[in-house]
C-alpha cells in the first residue's frame, strides 16, 4: 500500500501502535473485521476507507516529562493507560515538525536546567508539551503545560526554541497542578503569536484554541465529513442539529446544504471557537449552545422543535440515555451516526433500532492507522417514513 518505515524502536513498550506488526493492509482488514464484528449485525459494513500514505498524520501531538525510578528525566510518551514515560525520539504517527520542536524542546530543558513535573510530590515545572499543526504546515502551535504559571528564564527559552523553529506561530502557557491525567489545565497564558492556529477543512476555515476538540487526521477527516455529507442527504428545508459538534466542523461544511444548523458541545473554548469559525467562514444560519447534549436535547424536545437530521458525534463513550431518548422524541427523520468506538456504538444503535429506526448504512473509515481504533458512520432512517 505504500512504503514501510523501519519498525519502530519501541513499538514494544510504548503500546501506542497496537497494529505495527502487521502491513497497512492488514491493518486495514483487521479494522472492518472489528467493526462488523460490533455494528455489522444492523447491516453490513460495506467497506473501510483508508490512508495511501499511512505516516506522520498526526496534527495534534504531546509529549510528557517525569523521572524515572533513580530521579533521572525522562521525556516521551506515556505507555498505554499508565504514567510510565518511553522515550522517543521520531513517532511515525506524529507531525514530523512536532517531532523536531520535541527533541529541541527536551534539549532546552537540559540546557535551561528547567525543573520537571513530579507527579508524586507535585511540584516542579515541565509536565507536557503540545504541539498543533495546521494541515499546509503554515500555522505551529506549541503549548507548554506547566506545573506553575511561574517560568524560569522565560524569554531565553522562547527565544532560543524561535531560533531553531522560526515557523513556530504562536507558544502558549498552560497551567496543570491538579492530580489529573487530563493533560491541559484550565488556565492558558498566550507568550508568543496569537494563541490558536487556524486550519483549512475542505475549503473552510478553522480556529483551534489549545483545548477544543480537532479531528487529529487532516485528510481521513476530509473523508470522512464528505462520507457524512453524502449520508445525510441534506435538503435546502432541512434542519440540521451537529451534536457534539467540537469547533462546529461537521455543522460548518453542511451549512449551505440546508435551512439552519444547531450545534451543541459542552467545552466552552471550543464553543467560542465554533461561533468564530461561523464567522469567518461567512456563515449564518448556524449557532451553537454550549451545554451537555443530552440535556439540550431534552429542553428541545420539549420545546417540541423541529429537526429533520441529527448528526451525533459522540466521544468514546457513547451517547446516553437522556440524549438518546429525547432523539426519539425528536424524531427526525435522518440520524447520521459518526462513532470513534464501535462497542458504544453498537449499544446506541440497539436503543435507536428498537425504537423506529433502521440502520440503512454503515462504513468504516481508518482515522488511526496503526492503532486499534475504528471510526464507523452509521445512517439510520425512521422506519414509518418508508412506509408512508
Ligand atoms: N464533531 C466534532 C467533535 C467530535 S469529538 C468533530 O468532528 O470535530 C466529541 C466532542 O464531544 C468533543 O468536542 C467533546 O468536547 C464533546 N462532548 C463530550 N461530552 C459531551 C456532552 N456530554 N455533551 C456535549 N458535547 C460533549
Amino acid at each position: 500500500m505504500s512504503r514501510t518505515l523501519k519498525p519502530c524502536p519501541v513499538r514494544e513498550v510504548c503500546g501506542g501502535c497496537q497494529l505495527q506488526h502487521l502491513t497497512y493492509r492488514k491493518q486495514l482488514e483487521f479494522k472492518l473485521e472489528k467493526a462488523r464484528r460490533e455494528v455489522g449485525s444492523f447491516g453490513s459494513v460495506d467497506e473501510i476507507i483508508g490512508m495511501d500514505d499511512p505516516y506522520f498524520y498526526r496534527n495534534k501531538v504531546q509529549i510528557s516529562f517525569g523521572y524515572d525510578y533513580k530521579g533521572r528525566v525522562l521525556a516521551g510518551n506515556y505507555v498505554t493507560s499508565t504514567h510510565t514515560i518511553v522515550p522517543v525520539k521520531q513517532c511515525q504517527l506524529a507531525d514530523k515538525k512536532a517531532n523536531d520542536i520535541f527533541n529541541t524542546i527536551i534539549s532546552l530543558q537540559k540546557s535551561f536546567r528547567l525543573s520537571v513535573f513530579d507527579e508524586h510530590a507535585m511540584q516542579g515545572f515541565l509536565r507536557h508539551v503540545l504541539v498543533r499543526t495546521s494541515s499546509d504546515g503554515e500555522e505551529v502551535m506549541v503549548v507548554i503545560v506547566a506545573g506553575s504559571p511561574i517560568f524560569p528564564k522565560k524569554n531565553g527559552f522562547i527565544n532560543a526554541l524561535l531560533d531553531k523553529h522560526p515557523y513556530i506561530t504562536t507558544i502558549v502557557l498552560n497551567v496543570n497542578n491538579r492530580r489529573t491525567s487530563m493533560i491541559l489545565g484550565d488556565r492558558s497564558m498566550v507568550l508568543y503569536g496569537k494563541g490558536y492556529i487556524e486550519d483549512e477543512l475542505l475549503g473552510y476555515t478553522f480556529r483551534i484554541s489549545p483545548s477544543s476538540f480537532y479531528q487529529v487526521n487532516h485528510v481521513q477527516t476530509e473523508k470522512l465529513y464528505r462520507l457524512v455529507s453524502e449520508f445525510a442527504q441534506l435538503k435546502k428545508e432541512d434542519v440540521v442539529m451537529d451534536a457534539y459538534c467540537g469547533t462546529g466542523t461537521i455543522g460548518i461544511t453542511l451549512a449551505d446544504q440546508c435551512k439552519e444548523v444547531l450545534g451543541v458541545e459542552i467545552n466552552k473554548e471550543a464553543v467560542r471557537d465554533a461561533g468564530k469559525n461561523a464567522r469567518i467562514n461567512g456563515i449564518s444560519n448556524i449557532s451553537f449552545y454550549c451545554d451537555d447534549a443530552g440535556k439540550y436535547m431534552v429542553r428541545m424536545a420539549l420545546q417540541k422543535q423541529k429537526v429533520n437530521v441529527v448528526i451525533m458525534d459522540p466521544p468514546r463513550a457513547g451517547s446516553d440515555e437522556k440524549f438518546l431518548s429525547s432523539l426519539i422524541r425528536l424524531n427526525p427523520d435522518r440520524i447520521v451516526y459518526v462513532s470513534c468506538n464501535p462497542v458504544t456504538q453498537k449499544r446506541d444503535l440497539k436503543y435507536l433500532t428498537a425504537r423506529g429506526y433502521k440502520v440503512k448504512k454503515i462504513k468504516a473509515v481508518d482515522m488511526f492507522p496503526f492503532t486499534e481504533h475504528v471510526e464507523c458512520v452509521a445512517l439510520l432512517k425512521r422506519i414509518e417514513q418508508e412506509v408512508k
